[in-house]
Formats: C-alpha cells, sequence, structure tokens
C-alpha cells in the first residue's frame, strides 16, 4: 500500500530524499481516501488514465490496477526513477519526466488515445493548481472527467466564486461540466502536512445545455470579455466593432446593459454574445 505513512517514510529514507516542497509535494498517506477518489472516479478497464504529478504513487497504484492504460506526469527525475523501479511489474503505466505546464497536450492526446475514454486524475501541487486547471479547461481536450483534489479554499472558490473571484473559467466549467465534491481531505492525511485541508472534485463533461458551434472561439470571447474587470462590456466589444456604438446597439438588441461588466453576465448572455459574434 503506497498510501501509507510507512510506505512514503520508507520509500524517501531507502532513496535518501526528502520531499521537495517547492514542488509541493505532499504526498498523500490515506488508503481510505485513496479509495474513495478511485471509486468514485468513474475509472474503468477501459479508461486511459492521466496523472500529474503521480509523486511516489499512491493514486497511480490504484489506477494501474483498474485503467487499461496509465500514464503519469511527474516534474521530479528523483520521483520518476523510483516510480520505473517501484512499478516495473506494471506494464501498462508509462511515465513521461516532464513539468505538465511545459508540455503540449497536443502530443498526449493522440488518435489512439482519445479512442478510449480517458480521466485525468491529480493530487495537485498547489503552487499551480490554477495553471493546470486552466490549461486543461480552456485547450477542451477531449477527456471525459478530471479527478483533483486541491486546497479546501481553492475548492470552493471554483464552486461558489463570490463576484469578485468569478471569472472565465467558472462560466466554462458551467458550460460544460458538471462539479461534485467526492471527499474532504484533512491536512492529517498527508506528509508532509500542510496548513490547510484539501477537497477532492470530480469535473464532469456533459452535454452542453447551449449549442456552440466553435467552442475555442467562444472561450476566447469569454476569456476577452473578462479582461481588465473594470472596463465596460460594450468597450470590450469596441474591437470587434467599427466603433463604440455599433457595440452599444448589439448589445441593446440582446437586451444587455451597455455599462455592465463580465461579472455581472450569466453563461446564457455570453453564449448570445458569442454566437452573435460568430461562435
Ligand atoms: N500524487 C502523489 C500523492 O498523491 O501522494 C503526489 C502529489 S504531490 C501534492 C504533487 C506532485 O506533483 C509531486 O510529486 C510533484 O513533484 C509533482 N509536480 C509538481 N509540479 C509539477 C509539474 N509542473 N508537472 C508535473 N508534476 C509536478
Amino acid at each position: 500500500m503506497r498510501s501509507s505513512k510507512k510506505y512514503v517514510d520508507g520509500t524517501l529514507r531507502k532513496y535518501h530524499l526528502t520531499a521537495n516542497k517547492a514542488l509541493g509535494q505532499n504526498f498523500l498517506v490515506s488508503q481510505n481516501i485513496t479509495d474513495k477518489i478511485v471509486e468514485n472516479s468513474g475509472i474503468s478497464k477501459k479508461s486511459i488514465v492521466i496523472e500529474i504529478g503521480p509523486g511516489l504513487g499512491a493514486l497511480t497504484e490504484a489506477c494501474v490496477k483498474i485503467a487499461k492504460q496509465v500514464i503519469a506526469i511527474e516534474i521530479d527525475k528523483n520521483m520518476c526513477n523510483i516510480l520505473q523501479e517501484e512499478f516495473k511489474d506494471a506494464l501498462n503505466l508509462t511515465i513521461i519526466h516532464q513539468d505538465f505546464l511545459k508540455m503540449d497536450l497536443n502530443q498526449l492526446f493522440t488518435f489512439d488515445i482519445c479512442l478510449s475514454p480517458i480521466t485525468i486524475i491529480s493530487n495537485l501541487p498547489y503552487y499551480i493548481t490554477s495553471q493546470i486547471l486552466t490549461k486543461i479547461i480552456y485547450g477542451n481536450y477531449p477527456i471525459q472527467n478530471l479527478i483533483v483534489m486541491m486546497q479546501k479554499e481553492v475548492a470552493n472558490k471554483l464552486i461558489h466564486p463570490t463576484l469578485k473571484e468569478y471569472g472565465p473559467l467558472h462560466i466554462i466549467l458551467e458550460y460544460k461540466y458538471k462539479i461534485t465534491t467526492i471527499t474532504h481531505v484533512s491536512k492529517n492525511d498527508y506528509l508532509p502536512r500542510p496548513e490547510i485541508d484539501s477537497m477532492v472534485l470530480r469535473i464532469e463533461r456533459k452535454k452542453p445545455k447551449y449549442q456552440i458551434n466553435d467552442e475555442l472561439k467562444f472561450f476566447q470571447i469569454v476569456k476577452d470579455l473578462f479582461k481588465m474587470r473594470r472596463k465596460t462590456i460594450a468597450n470590450h466589444l469596441t474591437h470587434y466593432f467599427s466603433d463604440k456604438n455599433e457595440a452599444i446597439l448589439f448589445l441593446n438588441r440582446l437586451n444587455i446593459s451597455a455599462d455592465s461588466r463580465a461579472e455581472q453576465l450569466d453563461l446564457e448572455k455570453f453564449i448570445q454574445i458569442a454566437k452573435e459574434l460568430g461562435a
């Protein structure tokens, strides 16, 4: 059982290593939590699992037992070497030594891989949680769901943002995904112990309620409208028209106040705007 204090302590000692704080290495040491995550992940024997930051393999161990293939991406060469050694019998595991943020994901989502249901799973390194999420969600890759563990505050901001926190990621998540909480995780379930508790979310793809032909264009328009949050929608839209008056007429036609700001619009309004702009 790799999800235990005994394994983590013992393995770090065996390889003369300590957890690398700068890389957000807080290893999961609760088999109970690991089981809960995997049981609620929707992973089956047909699944391809992409794991970001496998570390010492707490989640990897459970995934290789169920999935068709597991692709684990880890930035720390020491962790990769340990995984190679400790998982040498797991023939369905591929370990990639890479910084996930620098990877070209189009090379990962090859035609062959996309024939199977894809799940991304990660006990996310806390220092780059939102960068990883935005890379995956904005990239619009053909994934079925994401099972992600993150600090409780970050998870709550994702599910119940305040007006100030509400942004493009929330709009895109609401459009295309359903978010559920799998479990809460105590800080005592990690080694070393972090300052705060965590949550595990399941972000599952759903059939969108609204029909958009060009989703990447829709995402780009949403991101554009949130740039410089104090700017009105009319001002933002000016660059899509020949002048501001035209943008105001366009918004009048859609029953949207020209003075409104992006954070005041709901998903339906973003859809209306994007469709009219050709998305
Ligand atoms: N999955 C393991 C677990 O649950 O015990 C480790 C989780 S630990 C919170 C985060 C892991 O992500 C570490 O192994 C760390 O080295 C790795 N990591 C950090 N930054 C990364 C990056 N940019 N790309 C890939 N892996 C990264």
